[in-house]
């Protein structure tokens, strides 16, 4: 008998172990580790993979089952409807399956294979959004397991190309409405976040995302010889243009939202903080400017009190020796619900005062050349969500049952609604009057918090287990018939 080398008695022993922890896991915990496993990075996405491995989790309980597929080779749309009698409008839950890329190198698990290490699931995804899509699935599925009469139907969405891509919930709702039409609907958004020890701070829960618009600048000048220089140097012009701006800073603007949550900061947050959070919700200009400095240290917190402002590509001149005859900068802005985008073209008009500088609205993906159609739609989208974007109400039924459940599975928690400060793929409903709700459906702390896009993404397997707790309550208190 040829004797067995022992590296290969060392990686089946580390098998062994480790199945046997998966075997230990809750069954949320174990779906999680399952759908990190299928690799959605996104280019290209493969959400189809995922599709699959959920339709033969769903289909044997009873849920009709449609995938739409996109142009996109590999890249589906995935919807699971559980039907009730019918004496409700469906609530919808959502949850993107593409994730970000890696860099791998900077990993120090392998990404895709869902390990589970010191209480954590590490893997792409584990929090943005596989964790969510793994707890709310599971609860969906538990609900259909137990065979909970329903007064309305459940649709549960998993999405492609949230994270980048033409092919998202915008392109979904303009050809499959019908299958995702809904009275509300649960999505990422809020974050529920504990302490260092353990203890659940806040669950804020996002009734509102920020729009996103980028308007390009181009600065234009005389084309001529580079041996003549001459003072209308077009990148001159566009220089100083981003010099002003990059000295200028928008001033707070608080929505009812953001300010309860500033408000339930100050109650949660240790001093200084505590006090800089009354501040900035006080009439005092100057204690609100103070407390802006102060608080903006927190690139999060900057960004949720105002209208931001980024400069993201640069492009001029075409070779080295001709002055070319214009420059562009883009610049991506942010807003709060509101923010208008003419609105924003006159006050960076104000801050650049000068009128060879041309401002207009450009697209968000890169691009040199012409506005393609596919581009035009995109801005028209985005202008009109910017323009119609209103929070979602904090009176109706889903949201005081959220409300509700937070306060019964976080008990020390202040619970706030929240201003996300990205963009979501909610807009395709509630650019439609469609109330949604964002959540991350599980207590992290601000290190998992940073994680996120990152490196070891990480999620607690038992912040997953009383997150299900909280997304199943919630579910049942608006489905479940009476
Ligand atoms: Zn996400």
């Amino acid at each position: 008998m040829r004797s067995i080398p022992a590296v290969f008695l060392l990686s089946s022993a580390l098998a062994l172990a480790a199945d046997t922890d998966y075997a230990r896991l809750p069954d949320v915990a174990k779906l999680l580790v399952d759908i990190i496993r299928i690799d959605t990075s996104n280019p290209p996405g493969n959400e189809r993979k995922l599709a699959d491995f959920l339709k033969a989790r769903f289909a044997p309980l009873g849920f009709e089952i449609d995938i739409i597929d996109t142009p996109q080779a590999g890249k589906s749309h995935f919807i699971a409807r559980l039907k009730g009698n019918g004496k409700k409008r469906p609530i919808l839950i959502a949850a993107h399956a593409d994730v970000v890329g890696v860099e791998r190198e900077k990993w120090s698990v392998d990404p895709f294979a869902g390990v589970v290490k010191d209480g954590y699931v590490l893997g792409r995804g584990a929090i943005d959004f596989k964790g969510g899509l793994a707890v709310f699935a599971q609860a969906v599925l538990d609900i259909a397991k137990k065979k909970i009469p329903l007064d309305r139907d459940i649709i549960f969405l998993s999405e492609a190309d949230e994270e980048g891509g033409q092919y998202n919930t915008r392109w979904l709702a303009e050809r499959a409405w019908d299958k995702i039409d809904c009275e509300y609907s649960l999505n990422e958004g809020g974050w529920i976040i504990k302490d260092k020890t353990g203890k659940v701070l806040y669950v804020s829960i996002s009734t509102a995302d920020k729009s996103g618009i980028s308007l390009k600048l181009t600065a234009r000048g005389t084309s001529t010889h580079s041996s003549m220089p001459r003072p209308d140097n077009a990148i001159y012009t566009l220089a100083r243009a981003l010099v002003e701006l990059g000295g200028y800073d928008t001033k707070p603007k608080l929505t009812p939202e953001t300010r309860q949550f500033f408000g339930a900061l100050a109650e949660v947050s240790p001093e200084p903080h505590a006090t800089q959070y009354r501040n900035l919700l006080s009439d005092d200009p100057a204690k609100v400017a103070a407390a802006d400095k102060f608080l903006s240290e927190d690139t999060l917190i900057h960004a949720i009190m105002r209208d931001t402002i980024a400069p993201v590509l640069m492009n001029a001149g075409f070779r080295g020796n001709v002055i070319p005859g214009s420059a562009e900068a883009t610049i991506n802005f942010r807003t709060i619900p509101g923010t208008t985008p003419e609105e924003l073209i006159a006050e960076l008009r104000k801050v650049i005062q000068d009128p060879r500088v041309e401002i207009e609205v450009a697209p968000m993906s890169l691009g040199r050349g012409p506005v393609t159609p596919e581009q035009q739609k995109q801005m028209d989208a985005m202008m009109r969500s910017m323009r119609n974007s209103k929070p979602s109400p904090q009176d109706n039924e889903l949201y005081r049952s959220l409300v509700k459940s937070a306060g019964a599975v976080y008990p020390t928690a202040k619970v706030t609604p929240y201003l996300f400060q990205a963009g979501t793929d909610s807009s395709a409903w509630r650019s439609r009057g469609i109330p949604v709700y964002g959540i991350y459906p599980y207590p992290i702390d601000h290190e998992d918090l940073k994680r996120m896009h990152g490196n070891d993404e990480r999620v607690p397997v038992s912040s997953l287990e009383s997150g299900l707790q909280l997304i199943t309550k919630t579910l049942l208190d608006v489905a479940a018939a009476k």
